[in-house]
């Protein structure tokens, strides 16, 4: 049985519950602030500068692209449920639509540096706002409608697109928004090598700050001996120099703060973190390259972070690890990378020679596949997925091979869409 709508229940006598809207701010009011989440950046912001934008698309605050979503995103009090309960049948995954945690853009106070990670986490006494919302798969949310039966001040959701209300004008499509107070710990770089970046534009990018947050959240939760689940992990997109710019964040999942995201946030215990982190996990996690090409149950993934699971990457996450600690370029060769392209029968050299390619070896600074496809040839060389596309190495190559303007691809990429190199 799934809810049906919203409804706000007050205990009254005789057993009996008292109801009123079920929706904060209630449907008859304009919603003053409401959600504006971005394709290109995935920056979430909650303003008063978008009222009146509901349903529309606008110019992003933070990456400028015209890619602002907004919609109407509402907290439910209480759901009310029609029809014959049944029990789980246990055939099907229980999983709702819900987001994962977000964190909305925000004024940034003072932030630290630790080796080259740049701290910034609430002041003590004044948590941020962790927002979690379901628009329904992209859809906006809802669309609710008051219903005018004994539960007087009930809101419904109406399926019917054709509906009596529908054309009356009484509902409003509403996302369902959940905010919690907690202390948190925003993660950035404070310098970058030249040609290296992990833009939350990309999925790379995305990819690098999410398995970032999470191997944080693993190397902190031996640190403090507690569950993993006791801190949340997460993207935060915030703007500077003109552009989007991404952060890991970690979180308490308890109400107004466990004291662990603040705690992290102190300098002497940040470097132990990222200690950790860069010699703990990273031994653990190279002995078991063999079997993981990009993330698995003894590495990254657990239950808490299931929506992510494709993203995640504990190459990734070393990575940006090794930046945190300092703005060293990094390597394709000899890297943990290698072993996924090198040999014969390494995973991408397997994939691509499925597609046609063969590798040509010493064809350009960095590795390359060519193959023959009827009359045209194709090739594709491959880069560190942290590398820009002006790596002075991808410049060389694509030189070296400008009669045949090669695809430049990740190791990263190509396990997942091998067909990119098409
Ligand atoms: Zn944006
Ligand atoms: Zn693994």
């Amino acid at each position: 049985m799934t809810a049906r709508g919203g409804v706000n229940l007050h205990p009254a006598p005789h057993g009996l519950a008292r109801t009123s809207p079920g929706l904060y701010p209630p449907l008859d009011d304009e919603n003053p602030r409401p959600l504006g989440v971005c394709e290109s950046c995935r920056a979430v912001h909650q303003s008063e500068h978008l009222a009146g934008h509901v349903g529309e698309t606008v110019a992003c605050y933070t990456c400028g692209a015209l890619k602002l979503r907004v919609f109407d995103a509402r907290e439910p009090r209480h759901f009310f449920a029609t029809g014959t309960p049944k029990d789980y049948n246990g055939f099907s995954e229980i999983r709702g639509f819900t987001t994962r945690p977000t964190l909305a853009v925000y004024e940034s106070g003072e932030a630290q540096t630790v080796g080259n990670a740049q701290l910034s986490s609430n002041r003590e006494g004044e948590p941020h706002e962790i927002l979690t919302f379901n628009d329904y798969g992209g859809r906006g949310g809802f669309f609710f409608v008051p219903v005018t039966s004994s539960l007087r001040d009930a809101y419904k959701v109406e399926d019917d697109p054709c509906s009596q209300t529908h054309a009356q004008g009484r509902g409003r499509r509403v996302a369902l928004l959940a905010r919690r107070r907690t202390d948190t710990l925003q993660i950035g770089l404070a310098r970058w090598p030249q040609y290296h970046h992990a833009p939350p534009e990309s999925v790379e990018g995305r990819a690098a700050w999410y398995s970032a947050a999470f191997a944080l959240r693993s190397a902190a939760s031996v640190m403090l001996d507690i569950e993993a689940g006791e801190l949340e992990g997460g993207l935060y997109v915030t703007r500077r120099s003109d552009r989007a710019e991404a952060h890991a964040f970690l979180s308490d999942r308890l109400e107004n703060g466990a004291g662990y995201a603040s705690y992290l946030a102190r300098p002497d215990q940040f470097a132990t973190l990222l200690r950790n982190l860069r010699h703990n996990l990273r031994a653990d996690w190279t002995a078991h390259a063999a079997t993981c090409d990009t993330s698995c149950a003894r590495c990254l993934r657990d239950y808490t972070n299931l929506g992510f699971h494709p993203l995640l990457d504990w190459r990734l996450a070393l990575d940006l690890a090794e930046l945190l600690g300092g703005p060293e370029p990094l390597s394709l060769s000899g890297s943990h990378w290698e072993a996924l392209y090198k040999a014969e029968d390494s995973p991408v050299a397997t994939s691509l020679q499925q597609l046609g390619f063969r590798r040509v070896r010493e064809a350009t600074v960095l590795p390359t596949f060519i193959g023959s496809f009827g009359r045209s040839t194709k090739a594709v060389v491959l880069r560190h997925p942290l590398w820009a596309l002006d790596h002075p190495d991808v410049l060389s190559a694509k030189g070296a091979l400008a009669n045949l303007d090669p695809k430049v691809e990740s190791p990263f990429m190509l396990l997942r869409r091998p067909s990119d190199a098409l």
